[in-house]
């Protein structure tokens, strides 16, 4: 087949957040692109994400945000499209938004202002998009890759799988993407779910119940990494900003350590508590600090109560040292069904940093999440997705 009779420059498996963002910069420059997708509509992640306004990125973003067997390997891709420059389209599409805390940014009104500014400059760049179509199999030949969909056979010279991880099965996650590395040969790092809730069986499980609903910040530290911020109580275990930031650190069998009260000076404030009121009891003086039902569960298991006038100074160690320092161990965490993103994926040791393309198979390109790159909590997720997409589409 001559390169003119090809309909398509590139295809692009994958409507979601990196593949929207290649085809849209690939298509602006003239490129001729179909992206397909199985799902019924594209962008359905970035539609539910952040709470139904889209944590789009992070004006922190550097390279320090991402966990990846390489954590050089992000550098090039988001220096070259930076958090500003995804910023700069959005104020271009006159979208309101607004910052969190931590340099989060959020859209004012709806995630579907994203999905919608880049299916305009797919528009623009005269993408074709063709939904329900599902990829059944890649063959490599002299013309590039031929592709088998339920919707019949294409052909393409560039082909950019941006078919994402394997979280959320129920929209349209899958581990398509993968395989295709596989097939191709090309190392892939165990995929494992990150971002997530922790559960607990057991004891653990029902003592943790009883406190289902509380939330409160907290410090929690993992394998030498730490994290301030809010730790939520569920009825399967623990939740919250924090958790789901340690839970891409931490490793089956792992403790984690919790300091329930972060920068205070616990054995000061007792100490202050028992020459005031050294009738009341130990239990009273912690409910100042920490929510009723979490003191009660602390006093049945961990801390002996008492009246302030008994303590010692070993005993207000021993407590300043449990509430600084309460360990426990997850039974695993709640995996796929809700975790935020995949930690691994295809290995960055196979894929130039500079276009996302394979080593040794011209005009084969991973981009994304189904990419051993992965964010903290906060937006980095969608800026790697648009970085690494950018990097791609300027390449095609
Ligand atoms: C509930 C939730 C909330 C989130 N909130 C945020 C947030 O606020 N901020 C942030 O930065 N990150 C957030 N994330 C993470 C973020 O959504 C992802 O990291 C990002 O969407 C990854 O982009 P991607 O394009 O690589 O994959 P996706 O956006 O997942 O897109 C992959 C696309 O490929 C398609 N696909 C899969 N398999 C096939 C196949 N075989 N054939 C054809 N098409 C296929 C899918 O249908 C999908 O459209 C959130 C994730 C979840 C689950």
């Amino acid at each position: 087949m001559s390169e003119t009779a090809l309909p398509y420059d590139a295809i692009i498996i994958g409507a979601g957040a990196a593949g929207l963002m290649c085809a849209a910069v690939a298509g602006g420059r003239g490129r001729r692109i179909l992206l397909i997708d199985h799902a019924e509509k594209p962008g359905k992640k970035i539609l539910i994400s952040g709470g139904g306004r889209c944590n789009f990125t992070n004006l922190y973003a550097s390279h320090e945000n991402y966990l990846s067997n390489n954590p050089h390997f992000c550098k090039s891709a988001l220096s070259r499209f930076t958090a500003a420059d995804f910023i700069s389209m959005v104020e271009a599409r006159g979208i309101a938004y607004h910052e969190r805390s931590h340099g989060q940014l959020f859209c004012d009104d709806s995630a579907r202002d994203i999905v919608d500014m880049l299916l305009t400059s797919c528009r623009d760049g005269s993408v074709e998009m063709r939904m329900n179509t599902e990829v059944q199999s890649v063959e490599r030949n002299d013309d590039g890759f031929a592709l088998s969909t339920n919707r019949g056979e294409l052909q393409c010279r560039q082909l950019v799988v941006a078919s994402g991880g394997l979280s959320l099965p129920k929209i349209g996650a899958s581990p398509f993407g993968l395989k295709l590395a596989e097939q191709f040969g090309l190392p892939v790092v165990a995929p494992r779910a990150g971002l997530v809730p922790f559960a607990f069986t057991g004891s653990d499980m029902q003592a943790l119940k009883e406190l289902a609903g509380i939330s409160l910040d907290v410090t929690v530290h993992c394998r030498g990494a730490c994290f301030t911020e809010a730790m939520l109580f569920t009825h399967r275990g623990l939740s919250g900003p924090a958790i789901l930031q340690i839970s891409s650190i931490w490793q089956a069998g792992d403790d984690i350590s919790i300091d329930l009260l972060p920068g205070r000076d616990i054995e000061g404030d007792l100490a202050a508590w028992q020459a005031e009121r050294p009738q009341a009891q130990l239990s009273t003086a912690l409910a100042t600090m920490l929510p009723k039902r979490l003191v009660r569960l602390l006093c049945d298991s961990l801390i002996r109560d008492m009246k302030l006038e008994h303590m010692t100074q070993a005993d207000r160690d021993k407590i300043a040292a449990t509430l600084h320092n309460w360990r426990l161990k997850p039974a695993g965490t709640e995996g796929y069904r809700t975790a935020e993103v995949t930690l691994g994926g295809v290995d960055t040791a196979a894929l130039s940093s500079k276009d996302m393309q394979v080593r040794g198979i011209p005009g084969l390109y991973f981009i994304g999440e189904v990419v051993d790159v992965s964010g903290h909590l906060g937006g980095f997720n969608f800026q790697w997705a648009w970085s690494s997409g950018h990097a791609c589409g300027m390449a095609l």
